[in-house]
This record gives C-alpha cells, sequence and structure tokens, in this order.
C-alpha cells in the first residue's frame, strides 16, 4: 500500500512571527523554515504504518518554492522512500494545493494521503477536507488514531466532549491532530542516508492545474499591543476600576 503524505514549508514554530512593513503579509525573508509540525506527525504515522508491513511506500510531497525540496529531504530522513516537489513561484492557497495533489493522486494511484490538520502559517484547516472532497474519498480529520486492517480504516478523533471513532474504507483521507504520536528526530545516517533518496520535480502546468490564487488578501496586521498592567492600592479601588474601566473585549 502506498501513502502520499504532503510536507509544507512554513517559518520555524519557534521563530517569533513579523509582518513585512507594507503589511502585504508575513516576513519570510532570513527567516528559518521547517517542516509543518503536524506534516511531522503525518510523516511518523506513514512511516509506523511502514514499519507495521501496512504500508510499503511512502511519498513526501512538496508545494511551492524550490526550497521545498528541503522540506521534502527532511520526510526522507525520517523515513519516507521518495519525493515529489510541485515547483511554482504562485502563493498556493488549499484549493489549489487541493487540486494539485489530487493530480498527484491520480498519478501515483494511493491507498491513503496523510495530510497535517493545518499549516501554522496561515492555519487554514482547509487542504484535507477539500482533496477528499475533489477525490470523493472518505476523510478522518483531527486524528489521535489509526488502526488500519485489510482495507478498513478506524480514525479516533477527539471532539468537544469526548473522543469520535469513525470506520470508513480505503482509499481515504487524515488528516492529523497533536496527539496522534510523536514524531522521532532523524538519525544522522538516516540524514545521509536521505541525500540519496530521489525527488521528483513537476510544475503545476504538467498537472494539468492553474494554481493561480482565488481570494485576496486584503491586508495582514499584526494583533494590537497588549496594554501595561496597572496596580491597584485596595479592593475598593479595584471594584472601581471595573465598574468604570475595564471592558470586555
Ligand atoms: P492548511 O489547509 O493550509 O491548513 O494545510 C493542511 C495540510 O495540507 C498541511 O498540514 C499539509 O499536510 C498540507 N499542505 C498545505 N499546503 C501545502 C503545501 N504547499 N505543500 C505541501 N503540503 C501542504
Amino acid at each position: 500500500m502506498k501513502i502520499i503524505v504532503p510536507v509544507k514549508r512554513v517559518v520555524d514554530y519557534n521563530v517569533k512571527v513579523r509582518v513585512k512593513s507594507d503589511g502585504t503579509g508575513v516576513e519570510t525573508a532570513g527567516v528559518k523554515m521547517s517542516m509543518n509540525p503536524f506534516d511531522e506527525i503525518a510523516v511518523e504515522e506513514a512511516v509506523r504504518l511502514k514499519e507495521k508491513g501496512v504500508a510499503t511506500e511512502i511519498v513526501a510531497v512538496s508545494l511551492g518554492v524550490a526550497a521545498c525540496q528541503e522540506t521534502i529531504r527532511t520526510a526522507l530522513a525520517m523515513g519516507a522512500d521518495r519525493g515529489i516537489l510541485v515547483e511554482t513561484d504562485v502563493d498556493l492557497q488549499p484549493l489549489a494545493v487541493a487540486k494539485l495533489l489530487k493530480a498527484i493522486v491520480a498519478k501515483e494511484d494511493p491507498k491513503l494521503v496523510i495530510l497535517g490538520k493545518q499549516a501554522i502559517d496561515d492555519d487554514m484547516n482547509a487542504t484535507g477536507q477539500m482533496l477528499a472532497a475533489l477525490l470523493g474519498w472518505p476523510q478522518g480529520t483531527f486524528a489521535s488514531k489509526v488502526v488500519i486492517e485489510g482495507d478498513a480504516l478506524t480514525v479516533t478523533r477527539e471532539v468537544d466532549g469526548g473522543l469520535e471513532t469513525l470506520a470508513m474504507t480505503l482509499p481515504a483521507i487524515i488528516t492529523t491532530d497533536l496527539r496522534l504520536n510523536e514524531p522521532r528526530y532523524a538519525s544522522l545516517p538516516n540524514i545521509m542516508k536521505a541525500r540519496k533518496k530521489p525527488i521528483e520535480t513537476v510544475k503545476p502546468a504538467d498537472l494539468g492545474v492553474d494554481p493561480a490564487p482565488r481570494l485576496t488578501v486584503v491586508s495582514v496586521a499584526e494583533p494590537p499591543k497588549r496594554q501595561a498592567g496597572q496596580k491597584v492600592g485596595s479592593v475598593a479601588e479595584l471594584v472601581q476600576k471595573l465598574r468604570t474601566e475595564a471592558k470586555v473585549i
């Protein structure tokens, strides 16, 4: 069984994100970039399925600028077998990513696509759902447990008030939640081995997809700065301030 894992290159989660001075987006020049953390969980789950003998091949796919190769290499060092880079300078939105992934699925014929539940840069939480809709495949989103027996897939997901377990038939789409697993660190020998694993590069036009954005970003702004706290002299003063100055935000 082949598994496709889309891995997105995003601003590293330790970096304090800054808005570009012209308000058109987030500054990425000179900023540390890494694999989206939910996608690391997706790669880890795929590798565990391969280790259990459920999966036979893992293909890591990244869409975006040429530097996304590095993100694919990280997935290869974690245990993916080969990579596909869909190279474009266009700012890709979830619908474009979903259409491109649909074309990759048509070419590769996987039984399972495991995505992150959201990319931490724009928090869209849309690509997996859109891909499932475009393919007409069942989806188990926000997975915290995955069990596969033959063509039967069970996905446990955290919902308000408890756990929901969905049963579906492969081929299917899974999106990962934080609790699904703890991704491994790539060992040095595996990083070296990953350098020799193949990465194929294709362009959106090769896949017959127009990746042009359908949504316009009007502006991007930092959240308002928090005001400094105040010390009050007494409970009476506090109550007075709460009555007259405190606002519900
Ligand atoms: P989003 O819907 O943008 O929050 O992203 C959800 C998931 O879709 C991510 O965790 C990735 O698995 C996948 N994804 C989105 N954009 C890309 C991309 N440019 N390259 C690879 N995977 C992506």
